[in-house]
């Protein structure tokens, strides 16, 4: 059987192109696109076989179908070549049990999805090998495209820079000045993008990215493009299967552009489509409250579209007011009985740092989605019997200076509830003893 995907409209105006054309609107109605899949094809294995196959090839060493990517391909990208695939074996990373963190609360049930542990520190790593392989392919299949480009606001950046590198595609990353960490900012000059960084916002960085690819040998990799958005649905597929194939009941996870909650949706409901799952998780979406676009428009029951100024918010990554994935997102919310929260800078700072009290060390981004997960479940919205899993979208160690300032009590908005300064000595056998009586009975 060969299985078959292709870009549709997102609007049901039924316009389709092929995963090669270098396309990201409906000509007809401007609607995003979406990659959609022969179901009927997919449906000549029963559900059984394709938990099977999926569980067989977990971390496998044959090219490509140990990553947690490829593993799935049928269900992602069928008809690319296997030597074309650009892949750092990304997936597959751990799904902890936050039993201590869980206990503190009373979600004794509660697992924290640690997406940050991949080849460049970020969740963006899945979505990016489907985007930089599909180019590679066409560039195989001689389509004249020069370089990938991005706007980002840390993540995306480092992820597209290092897959290009790979596959010695040139890569071009806009970035806002100022607002990625030092970190972010780094990972693509060590990857030899072209990194410019410029003086506005993501919601900037965004519009003029957009103009620059009308350049059709200039390519886009925002998650705008569903290629990005075919690899990170294979999150929701993935926490699914290290469950032993059941369904949570609660999904959390940090939103800005709205690619990654839409692609979360997707998966699982492709899932569901092919009989592997007959339930639906609910999804949490968690936004921090200085850019909160969808929790404004969540108020309104989804009347309309919203943008706001994006203001300065530790949770970087999702400082973003203008929203591009906001239909694919509102499609999802609906269908998965979702709810939208917001985290203050004070709640997502603290929120994190207990956390991290538990042995996690966690980015900002999932101090939101602790943030709000904390509030749920103070409100009485997530139970004690509810299986409750929290998508960490990064790595803490991209954003030290958000952890030095939190514990030196420098955060602005924020007052520092779990602070844990290093005590300065002289080097004093006597002294040294002390500071261990005082703070350790
Ligand atoms: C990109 C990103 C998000 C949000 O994903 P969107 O698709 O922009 O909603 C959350 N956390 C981190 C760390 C990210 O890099
Ligand atoms: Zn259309």
């Amino acid at each position: 059987m060969t299985y078959h995907s292709w870009l549709e409209c997102t609007r049901g105006c039924g316009t389709q192109y092929s995963i090669y054309d270098v396309i990201y609107h409906c000509e007809k109605c401007g609607g995003l696109l979406d990659v959609e899949h022969d179901i009927e094809a997919l449906k000549d294995r029963s559900s059984e076989k394709w938990k099977s196959l999926f569980d067989e090839r977990t971390r496998s060493n044959q090219w490509p179908y140990g990553s947690g990517i490829w593993g799935k391909k049928e269900w992602i990208l069928p008809q690319i070549n296997n030597e074309n695939i650009v892949s750092m074996y990304e997936g597959h990373t751990n799904l902890f049990w936050a039993r201590q963190l869980g206990a503190e609360i009373g979600v004794p049930d509660l697992w924290v999805k640690q997406c940050g542990n991949s080849h460049t520190g970020s969740f963006k790593d899945l979505g990016m090998t489907v985007l930089v392989s599909a180019v590679n392919q066409m560039l195989a299949d001689g389509k004249p495209i020069r370089a990938v480009a991005a706007a980002s606001t840390g993540d995306t950046s480092a992820a597209l820079a290092a897959y290009a590198a790979a596959a010695g595609i040139p890569s071009v990353i806009l970035l806002p000045r100022g607002k990625v960490s030092t970190a972010q900012l780094v990972q693509p000059i060590a990857n030899g993008a072209l990194v410019l960084s410029l003086d506005t916002d993501f919601d900037g960085c965004m519009s003029i990215v957009q103009a620059l690819t009308a350049d059709p040998t200039i390519y886009l990799a925002n998650s705008m493009n569903s290629l990005r958005i075919e690899g990170q649905k294979s999150i929701g597929i993935e926490i699914v299967q290290q469950f032993g194939w059941e369904v949570p009941d609660w999904i959390i996870i940090p939103a800005g552009n709205l690619g990654n909650v839409s692609a979360l949706g997707r998966g699982l409901l492709m899932m569901r489509e092919l009989g592997l799952i007959n339930s639906l998780p609910r999804i949490a979406c968690a936004q921090a409250a200085n850019a909160n676009p969808l929790y404004l428009s969540y108020k309104t029951g989804f009347k309309e579209y919203v943008s706001v100024e994006a203001q300065t918010t530790s949770a970087s990554a999702i400082q973003i007011g203008a929203p591009v994935s906001y239909e694919r997102a509102v499609k999802v919310l609906r269908a998965f009985d979702g709810v939208v929260d917001q985290a203050s800078e004070d709640e997502l700072a603290n929120a994190s740092a207990r956390a991290d009290r538990t042995g996690l060390y966690t980015c900002p981004q999932t101090g939101v989605a602790l943030g709000v997960l904390f509030k749920m479940v103070e409100r009485g919205e997530m139970t004690p019997d509810d299986r409750v899993v929290v998508i960490s979208t990064a790595h803490g160690l991209k954003f030290t200076d958000f952890k030095v300032n939190y514990h030196e009590n420098a955060l602005s908005g924020v007052e520092t509830r779990y602070g844990n300064p290093p005590l300065e000595l002289s080097a004093d056998l006597g002294a040294v003893n002390d500071a261990i009586n005082r703070a350790i009975r």
